[in-house]
């Protein structure tokens, strides 16, 4: 199946410049935002500079620059917002919503980290 991209979708507007953002981190390939109705505390949507509409999208068609560089901004955030278990903080939670079944309501590649209160179990 063909993957289409909506360029037109509000991610696309918010790395056009066309949208404001309340940037936390961004690298070559990576841009990180406060998401606009958070879900907890610290809840930042870290998505890809690539026109990629989700999770599968990305993993299948990303170069390994950008997949590398997507995966250590996540990493780089969980310090800055100290959250790293490993490092003392509490933990925290990853989340793509890709697809219909999903709900996924913004057709760009995201990831939303959740952290900074107790987000109970989250299977169903
Ligand atoms: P999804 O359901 O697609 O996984 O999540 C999309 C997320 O994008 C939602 O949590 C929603 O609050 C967030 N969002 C939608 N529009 C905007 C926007 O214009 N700016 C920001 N920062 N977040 C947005």
């Amino acid at each position: 199946m063909a993957y289409l991209y909506d360029s037109e979708n509000i991610f696309a507007k918010i790395l056009r410049g066309e949208i404001p953002n309340a940037t936390v981190l961004e690298t070559d390939h990576t841009l990180a935002f406060r998401d606009i109705t958070p879900q907890a505390p610290d809840h930042v949507l870290v998505i890809p500079k690539g026109p990629y509409v989700n999770f599968d999208h990305f993993a299948m068609n990303a170069s390994d620059a950008e997949i590398l560089d997507f995966n250590r901004t996540i990493g780089t955030l969980c310090k800055m917002l100290k959250v790293q278990p490993g490092e003392g903080g509490n933990g925290y939670r990853l989340i793509a919503n890709s697809g219909e079944a999903a709900i996924q309501e913004v057709p760009h590649m995201h990831m939303h980290i959740l952290a900074g209160r107790p987000l109970g179990r989250m299977l169903n």
